[in-house]
């Protein structure tokens, strides 16, 4: 995001900060069609009503602040602008006043590290996935100790599931989110996504290294050069090239555990965490199971080319 983009996105909190305002824009997205294009706009006396101001000066003022940027006024009456439904959709996600709350509740896993328990914690939009056992994959400040994921999540999603599907939903939603993105193309705005590894040139591999606040050596980085939205994985997860892959543990002639719904993209994650990353040369890094054999080998640009 640029500082003109995030001065513009201030502005508009700010100017948006009034009740009666933000009313108007959720009386007019609930009169609308969920989707599809929109043709009926509502009626100033209709809004006025459902509204519930009866302060028509005042009604009339905070209404013609939001014409032109958030409403449009047409003949038939009035009608939400682009930007007025993402108001009204960030509202509905509790992205700018809700709150969840959820501290170390277990979920059904195992850590893919050491084996040990595995608990969920929400904080700051992100709901993280932690060991309980061992120093987890990410030793960054904002991450509790233990993290092994931390995916961004409204509190709304939050709210209604138990932390058990909560957590499988999220690492579902996780690896779907990545897809577009390694393939280069930002599903928030249309941009452009720079995808790349990020390699620890000086990795220290005895638990989470001092240099990169990770413990793995090479992950993937990829960031839209528009909104700027930036996600971090490991290079094979969420990555299309690395679909044909098989990566159950029973292909090893592991013992076969029911995998219940919803649980693969938890398992296939934590299933790469194990591979070894050896990188080559020529900037390309090998990626192989725990029991050797066919390597993957994933380029720079996180393409996986053998
Ligand atoms: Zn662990
Ligand atoms: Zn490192
Ligand atoms: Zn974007």
């Amino acid at each position: 995001m640029t500082d003109r983009s995030t001065e513009r996105a201030v502005d508009a909190f700010s100017f948006l900060g009034d009740d009666l305002r933000l009313s108007i824009l959720r009386v007019l997205a609930e009169h609308e069609e969920r989707a599809g294009p929109r043709t009926d706009p509502m009626a100033y006396s209709d809004l006025r009503r459902a509204v519930g101001e009866r302060d028509s000066g005042k009604f009339g003022y905070h209404l013609g602040k939001l014409v032109g940027r958030f409403v449009e006024k047409t003949p038939g009456g009035y009608r939400l602008l682009e930007p007025g439904r993402e108001t009204v959709r960030l509202l509905e996600r509790g992205i700018v006043d809700g709150d969840a709350d959820l501290e170390a509740e277990p979920v059904d896993a195992r850590c893919p590290r050491c084996g040990g328990d595995v608990h969920v914690i929400y904080a700051d939009h992100h709901l993280f996935t932690c060991c309980s056992a061992c120093e987890g994959l990410f030793g960054a400040d904002e991450c509790p100790s233990g993290t092994l994921t931390g995916i961004v999540l409204p509190p709304t999603a939050v709210e209604q599931l138990d932390p058990t599907p909560l957590f499988r939903r999220a690492h579902r939603v996780f690896e779907r989110r990545l897809r577009p993105m390694v393939d280069g193309i930002c599903l928030e705005c249309g941009g452009v996504v720079d995808g790349r590894l990020r390699q620890c040139l000086d990795h220290d591999r005895d638990g989470i290294c001092p240099d990169c606040h990770a413990a793995y050596p090479v992950l993937a980085e990829v960031v839209c050069e528009t909104c700027g939205r930036g996600r971090v994985t490991h290079p094979l997860f969420g990555n299309p090239g690395a679909d044909g892959i098989d990566a159950r543990p029973e292909r090893r002639g592991e013992p076969a555990e029911p995998t219940a719904a919803g649980e693969a993209a938890w398992r296939r994650f934590g299933e790469f965490i194990t591979w070894s990353a050896s990188p080559r040369e020529d900037g390309t890094v090998v990626f192989e199971p725990p029991e050797g054999g066919s390597g993957v080998v994933v380029a720079p640009d996180l393409r996986v080319v053998e």
